[in-house]
């Protein structure tokens, strides 16, 4: 029997919090790992109202919480980390790549980056504020750091820290041989495939890093799969298979797209998506240039830069 009222439970073990917000994605799955010192908990869901009204109301059904878990360092992972910590005391655990992100944003060094980016790919400019509404969530200090091929214990099973890059440069996975879990954050979504960008300077060629990532996750056995949003796996490989399928078609519909006359990301960006408003431009804009630039690495179209602004042409059929 469940006697937690607010969580589902999926395992003997393993509980699921559907965490909503009035914004971005509306909702996010918390995942909650019951152990002898209380119950670990992996990412929290935005900061709103409602999820905060969630958790409070998960907390006094008598539910204790050792620790705190992040897979990444996106404001609908980590928006309450902060939140767990003055209220409740949870020691928070973050990736030491996740710690070095968050300080980024907190300098706001970003802003201008991005702005540039559109801006040499001949979109429209944008305001700063567009950027991130949700900077609050990035100024929490965590307690503990993991690095790659690490363990750590979530409940009392230890699962292994897997860093797959791709979605954001600092996303973890966390695998447990023992029941054959894998948590896979926004790396692997039944439903959508995650948003892949260039969100920062660091980010070369996130495209090709995911690809490298999603084939990372193929050799660890995996009876089911937790996703950070939507509907739980239990086919993982096949799952993964599917979204590198996906991607390669949306590639492949881009080189079609860019043709031989040499264009802007934007021009092909409205070309795909029609035009955009300016609340809804973002995230097509963004993914348009990043499978460009895999693109052009790849050898697949030409790019150059010229008087400021990256122009492309299709090269495959030369
Ligand atoms: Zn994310």
């Amino acid at each position: 029997m469940n006697q937690f009222p607010t969580l589902t439970k999926i395992s003997e073990d393993i509980y699921q919090l559907v965490v909503r917000y009035p914004f971005g994605m509306y909702e996010m799955n918390s995942f909650l790992f019951q152990g002898d010192n209380g119950f670990t908990i992996v990412d929290t869901g935005s900061k709103a109202k409602e999820s905060i009204e969630i958790w409070e109301k998960t907390i006094s059904s008598g539910i204790k919480v050792e620790k705190l878990v992040l897979t990444h360092a996106h404001p609908d992972h980590i928006g309450l980390a902060k939140w767990f910590q003055e209220n409740y005391h949870v020691p928070v655990y973050l990736s030491s790549l996740g710690y070095k992100e968050i300080q980024r944003k907190r300098n706001h060094d970003n802003g201008d980056w991005i702005q540039n980016l559109f801006k040499t790919h001949g979109g429209p400019e944008i305001s700063l504020n567009k950027v991130d509404l949700e900077e609050d969530a990035y100024e929490f200090e965590p307690d503990g750091l993991f690095e790659n091929h690490e363990t750590i214990k979530l409940g009392n099973e230890w699962y292994e820290t897997i860093l797959t890059p791709g979605h954001s440069s600092d996303h973890f996975c966390f695998y447990n041989q023992n029941q054959q879990v894998m948590i896979t954050g926004d790396h692997v979504l039944a439903g959508l495939a995650p948003i892949i960008g260039v969100w920062s300077e660091s980010d070369r060629n996130p495209i090709q890093e995911n690809f490298d990532s999603l084939e990372k996750l193929k050799d660890h056995p995996t009876k089911l799969a937790l996703p950070g949003h939507g509907e739980l796996i239990y086919n993982l490989n096949e799952r993964i298979d599917e979204m590198i399928t996906g991607h390669k078609h949306r590639l492949q519909q881009i080189v079609k797209f860019v043709g031989s006359e040499e264009k802007t990301s934007w021009q092909v960006c409205q070309e795909i998506y029609g035009p955009l408003s300016d609340t809804k431009f973002f995230a097509p804009f963004l993914a348009t240039i990043t499978r460009l630039i895999y693109l052009e690495k790849n050898g697949d179209v030409h790019g150059e830069l010229r008087d400021g602004k990256w122009l492309f042409r299709s090269i495959v059929n030369e």
